[in-house]
């Protein structure tokens, strides 16, 4: 029997869940589900959603609840996901969280486990202010940590590397605020569903991924016994 991985990975902005879920989604061949993308697509492609999202996304805001849930139930309900998914960015709140269990539960499937990267205050700082992303390929690099190999450009196609307006400093501070205030509560929540998986997020992308295989891992055993 093949056993269904329904993934959420949530952390602070900058905890590297972005680096994680590429190298997950390789690992356990899962479609991967980013609200910060899909909103991002939708603002590039001028689309409701996207006129909707954007005021909030440039002050660092939350976009509405329901705006951002009715778009992901439905990406959840979408063939790609029926087999698993990792879902990066959502919930982000506690009615998101509530909103996600009913559509779970209405589709008679339920969440494997949550993993939380946790990353101090300063070091999300250090990461987001040094992040540059190309505008093609949507690489990811840190003039510190991460250079490209030519200053300003992609190593893939030599595309133009950009700063998200969001992660501009007053921008990175509201963003940080609001994740202490509204998506933290949610280790809580899926602690006391016996969900959350924590990770020291300060650890190298390799280990922090090595330890987070070895517990998706476990868990897939787990489930198949
Ligand atoms: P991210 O790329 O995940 O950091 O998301 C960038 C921005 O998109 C956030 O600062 C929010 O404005 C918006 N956003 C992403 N996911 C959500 C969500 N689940 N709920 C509300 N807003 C979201």
């Amino acid at each position: 029997m093949s056993s269904k991985l329904n993934l959420i990975l949530i952390g602070p902005p900058g905890a590297g869940k972005g680096t994680q879920a590429e190298r997950l989604t390789d690992d356990f061949n899962l479609p991967y589900i980013a609200t910060g993308n899909i909103l991002r697509a939708a603002i590039r492609d001028e689309t409701e959603l996207g006129t909707k999202a954007k005021s909030y996304m440039d002050k660092g805001e939350l976009v509405p609840d329901d705006v951002i849930t009715e778009v992901i139930l439905e990406a959840l309900g979408s063939a790609d996901a029926r087999d698993g998914f990792l879902l990066d960015g959502f919930p982000r709140t506690l009615p998101q969280a509530d909103a996600l269990a009913a559509g779970l539960e209405a589709a008679d499937r339920r969440l494997t486990a949550v993993i939380l990267i946790d990353v101090p205050d300063e070091e999300v700082t250090r990461r987001l202010s040094g992040r540059r992303v190309s505008v093609k390929t949507g690489r990811v690099y840190h003039v510190e940590l991460d250079p490209p190999k030519h200053e300003g450009r992609c190593d893939i196609d030599g595309s133009r590397l950009v700063q998200r307006d969001d992660d501009k400093p007053e921008t990175i501070a509201k963003r940080l605020a609001v994740y202490h205030a509204e998506t933290e509560p949610l280790a809580d929540y899926y602690e006391r569903r016996g969900l959350l998986r924590r990770f020291d997020g300060t650890r190298s992308p390799t280990e922090v991924h090595d330890h987070i295989r070895a517990t998706i891992a476990t868990l897939r055993l787990e489930d198949e016994l």
